[in-house]
């Protein structure tokens, strides 16, 4: 291939200066060929709803763009949906629950669900590009962990499938009925996989609406509901903005609900359901504390800081958002810390060498800026690499906050950007204390030596998820879910079936 290589060599950028140490920056060194599916990647120009095993056109007749975050063009028209589609359906999901899902043995479910997990497999990387380019996260995430865990939830519940006698043992279980479902854009496509894999398991058929800026990957998922023969009407995807999210949940057909989102609109959906007798469970937000102790592992520490705050540009419900750091060692974590950002990737996802990628809207953009100025007026101090961004798109910075105190607006409200708040603590009291000081409960991240402090923590704080010595790993046989204003029920494993059936 040495012809090809000389050629693109010479179609290269000129290299960028050095800036000056002591901020070398990692990200300014080198220029990378885009990749191939930068220029044609495998979209259509527009997409229906997908009703009753179909694409249909929206009843109104209208679309809307889906950008890319990352250079602002538009990459398809997405279909806008009224409420007569979402009629439509969940009349389409309540005849293929009475008339095939709900009635079909479970072994004979657990065959489409394999199916689907291995078709998923097979288009890997074209999910992995379309996911990139419609939401902004590095394609290194979308292709070694969105694709594959959405692969894997929908193996893990396929095996299920067959075995329902045992989700709760000495009862018997049925499916609920038709499930209607809303979910964000920071994993598009894993959060479709993360509510259809168990609801379609247990036998429920359901209507989920993507977020408005992410909705590709679910109808392109729609496209392997397809191709694995799924019987019309088991999954039906209506696409639009928050009215159409309230049209699905406030709709009187779906027997439950369960929603992913932020915990004020969250509250919106359980203001309009109180009083009826539908089945609940809300993922809401988060902002976990990651705990480091004296006698932690300090460099494998700092790397999971840094994958917990920057990972996916922070836009994860569960990042470790502030990070509570032992006196005695804060100066020491605090300047490896400093380094380490330093050397982070800011810039296009589709680069498999960027850490990190292009904030997911402009909205999201603002809201992270206007937290930060909120953080810089308060007094805390701010330390931020001074990485070039591309001129297009929609970027931040790596952030980091110290000195912060308790009552400041960055240490308490989710931030969903890649911004770490750094405070301190002398005692494990104090600690626990801090960590358990918010609304919110959703995960939380333990570093130190001792087995007995570890479990000591895991008792105490308060929140569905606590990891220790890593940060931010998941599997679907490991429940998730939150405590206080972080929601309630839980997905995946055992407990997250438990939330799509009722026992008989
Ligand atoms: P969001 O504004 O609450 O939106 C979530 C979804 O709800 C979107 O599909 C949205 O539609 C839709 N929606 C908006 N208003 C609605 C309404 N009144 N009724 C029904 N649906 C409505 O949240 P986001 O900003 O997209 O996502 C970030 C939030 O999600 C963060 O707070 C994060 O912590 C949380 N999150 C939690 C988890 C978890 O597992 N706990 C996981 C991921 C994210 P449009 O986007 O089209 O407007
Ligand atoms: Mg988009």
């Amino acid at each position: 291939m040495p012809a090809l290589t000389a050629a693109k060599k010479s179609s290269r950028p000129a290299a960028r200066s050095v800036p000056h140490a002591p901020e070398l920056i990692f990200g300014d060194l080198w220029e990378f060929d885009p990749a191939p599916e930068t220029a044609e990647p495998k979209l259509k120009s527009r997409y229906d709803l997908f009703i009753n095993g179909q694409f249909v056109a929206p009843k109104g007749g209208k679309y809307f763009d889906s950008n890319n975050p990352a250079n602002e063009q538009k990459l398809a028209e997405i279909a806008l949906a009224s409420p007569a589609d979402v009629d439509a359906a969940y009349a389409a999901a309540q005849r293929a629950y009475e008339g095939v899902w709900g009635k079909m043995p479970g072994r004979e479910r657990a065959k489409y669900l394999f199916r689907i997990a291995r078709l998923l497999q097979d288009r890997a990387r074209e999910f992995a590009v379309a996911e990139t380019l419609d939401g902004g996260k590095p394609i290194k995430e979308s292709r070694d962990f969105d694709v594959p865990m959405a692969a894997a939830h929908f193996f893990y519940h396929a095996g299920w499938a067959d075995k329902l006698d045992y989700v709760a043992p000495g009862r018997r279980v049925a499916p609920l009925g038709v499930v209607g479902q809303v979910i964000p854009w920071n994993f598009p496509l894993l959060m479709c996989a993360w509510k259809l894999a168990p609801a379609l398991a247990m036998g429920n058929t359901v209507v989920l609406k993507p977020a408005e800026t992410t909705s590709i990957t679910a109808l392109k998922l729609a496209e392997v509901f397809q191709d694995a023969g799924l019987p019309p009407g088991v999954v039906n995807f209506v696409t639009g903005a928050g009215e159409i999210g309230a049209a699905v949940m406030n709709h009187p057909t779906p027997a439950k609900i369960a929603f992913t989102g932020s915990t004020e609109v969250g509250k919106i959906i359980m203001r309009g359901l109180a009083g009826t007798d539908k089945k609940m469970t809300m993922e809401l937000g988060g902002k976990a504390a990651n705990i480091v102790f004296d006698d932690a592992p300090l460099d494998q520490a700092v790397e999971g800081i840094i994958n917990g705050i920057f990972f996916n540009q922070g836009h994860v419900c569960c990042a470790g958002s502030r990070l509570l750091v032992q006196e005695s060692i804060a100066e020491k974590v605090l300047a490896k810390l400093k380094t380490r950002i330093r050397t982070l990737r800011v810039g296009d996802p589709m680069d498999k060498n960027t850490d990190i990628g292009a904030i997911n809207s402009r909205e999201q953009l603002d809201r992270i800026t206007a937290l930060v100025a909120a953080g810089v007026k308060e007094g805390n101090a701010l330390y931020q690499p001074s990485c070039k961004l591309p001129a297009k798109g929609f970027y931040f910075r790596p952030t980091i906050f110290s000195g912060v105190s308790m009552s400041s607006r960055i240490a308490r409200e989710e931030i969903f950007g890649p911004v770490l708040s750094v405070l301190t603590f002398r005692t494990v009291d104090e600690a626990i204390e801090k960590a358990n000081n918010t609304a919110y409960g959703l995960s939380a991240g333990v570093w130190t030596d001792k087995g007995s402090r570890i479990l000591k923590m895991s008792t105490e704080l308060k929140a569905g998820v606590v990891w220790a010595n890593t940060y931010n790993k998941f599997d679907p046989t490991s429940p998730f879910g939150g405590y206080k204003e972080s929601g309630f029920g839980r997905e995946g494993g055992r407990q997250g079936l438990l939330d799509y059936c009722k026992l008989v």
